[in-house]
């Protein structure tokens, strides 16, 4: 992977203005929405328009196209802070500023970038298709294919994409699909293609029900015959496809490390709040040193987890290649997040398995981070394999 151009982002103290009032929007109109968001598992349309209006869509599209132009490091502070709140919000515009938009970056063609960026920065929502029935951790292993329309103008795609993030309510994937029978070296028989979600012959299945993050849908997407031009071929190129998708997984990883690194913030001060008002042999549990043991781990692996996010987005700034650091940041902060919701039920004893306290929530919705865009296990092969990789060329 080649090192991009370090990216300066938006000014210091506009983002700063920028970053004040999210917070303050989280406190004062997602938190209060949540219960809302959880009984009829949707976020309310006149919340979705108000996060269009604030940009949020488009965080990462570079402002000359109409969006935000954060850079790495603002991106993930602006996904900590959103991820204070229910999952679902985050969610909603994740993959437009996560998976697609990087796509498009790492990959798009001018013109692509011209037609794109502005739509999504306006709010289109997008989807990202690599997963499918028979291949998830082995992506490279999916079945879907595009080959080229025998009347020779553009692709005809068909196959199953499964659990894709905002299927349901998406006017664009990006759909990852075979252009060569056989596997090749490098994953070269994979490429990249945008598929509006109207074009004939795209279809979704119903919401599939999930253990957490209610508001937030994923669905399989089908394709059946769907044609597409030659200019929806990511990079007018094929055999890239995996290359960019892998790319654009860098930062879907810094993204969940660092939604995970928020909502373990939350549910830590949930279980502080509760800690101080909970009695138990006369006094507020939290005098007990046992729980104040739980407190404390949970706020040191916190830190850890931002000190992590500040230095390997930094260094993506600077243009490094982070797939080693990224994916470390992931696996810590997403198993961190899973520790820190355990205890958190702990502290609240019986109510923390209790529907009515949010306890209970937290710890469902923390469960997926550790799953998608890179199992544990798969990242902890990466990263071995990266280790040793780095050894052996150092002789
Ligand atoms: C809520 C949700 C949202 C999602 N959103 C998207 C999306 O928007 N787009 C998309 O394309 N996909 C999406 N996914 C799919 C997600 O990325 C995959 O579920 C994930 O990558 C794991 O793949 P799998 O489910 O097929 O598990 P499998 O690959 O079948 O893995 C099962 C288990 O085996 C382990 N395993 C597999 N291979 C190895 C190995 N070589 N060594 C050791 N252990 C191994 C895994 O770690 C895991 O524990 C989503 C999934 C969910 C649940």
């Amino acid at each position: 992977m080649t090192a991009a151009a370090a990216n300066k982002g938006m000014d210091g103290d506009t983002f700063d203005q920028f970053l004040e009032q999210l917070e303050r929007y989280v406190r004062e109109r997602l938190i209060p929405a949540e219960k809302d968001v959880i009984a009829h598992d949707r976020i309310p349309d006149e919340i979705v328009d108000e996060m269009k209006d604030m940009g949020l869509f488009g965080l990462t599209v570079p402002d000359d196209y109409g969006g935000a132009g954060l850079n790495t490091a603002q991106y993930a502070q602006v996904v900590k802070t959103m991820a204070y709140a229910a999952p679902a919000f985050r969610s909603i515009f994740s993959i437009n500023v996560g998976m697609f938009n990087s796509a498009i970056k790492n990959g798009g063609t001018e013109e692509q970038k011209a037609e794109w960026w502005p739509k999504i920065a306006a709010g289109a929502i997008a989807c990202f298709g690599l997963t499918e029935p028979g291949s998830g951790s082995d992506s490279a292993a999916m079945q879907t294919t595009a080959k080229p329309d025998p009347s020779g103008n553009g692709w005809i795609l068909n196959g199953t994409k499964r659990y894709i993030t905002n299927a349901p309510h998406a006017d664009v994937a990006l759909i990852m699909a075979r252009t060569e029978k056989d596997a090749l070296p490098k994953n070269a028989h994979v490429s990249a293609f945008i598929v509006p979600m109207d074009t004939p012959g795209m279809s979704t299945g119903s919401p599939d029900e999930k253990m957490g993050q209610a508001g937030s849908h994923i669905s399989d997407v089908m394709l059946d015959d769907v044609h597409v031009p030659g200019d929806a071929l990511l990079g007018a190129e094929t055999g890239k496809g995996f290359r960019f998708a892998m790319m654009s997984l860098d930062n879907g990883r810094i993204s969940v490390g660092a939604a995970s690194t928020g909502y373990a913030r939350r549910a830590l001060d949930s279980a502080l709040r509760y800690a101080t008002e909970r009695k138990a042999f006369g006094e507020p549990i939290a005098n007990f040193q046992l729980i104040q043991q739980m407190l404390a781990d949970s706020e040191t692996e916190i830190y850890a987890a931002e000190c992590m996010m500040a230095d390997v987005t930094a260094r993506a700034d600077r243009g490094e290649n982070v797939i080693r650091k990224a994916a470390a940041f992931k696996v810590f902060a997403s198993e961190m997040c899973g520790r820190v919701v355990d205890r958190v039920v702990q502290i609240y004893g019986g109510a923390g398995y209790l529907a009515e306290y949010d306890a209970e929530r937290f710890f469902r919705d923390a469960r997926i981070y550790r799953i998608y865009e890179g199992t544990t296990q798969i990242l902890q092969l990466q990263i071995a394999k990266h280790m040793l990789r780095d050894f052996a060329a150092q002789g």
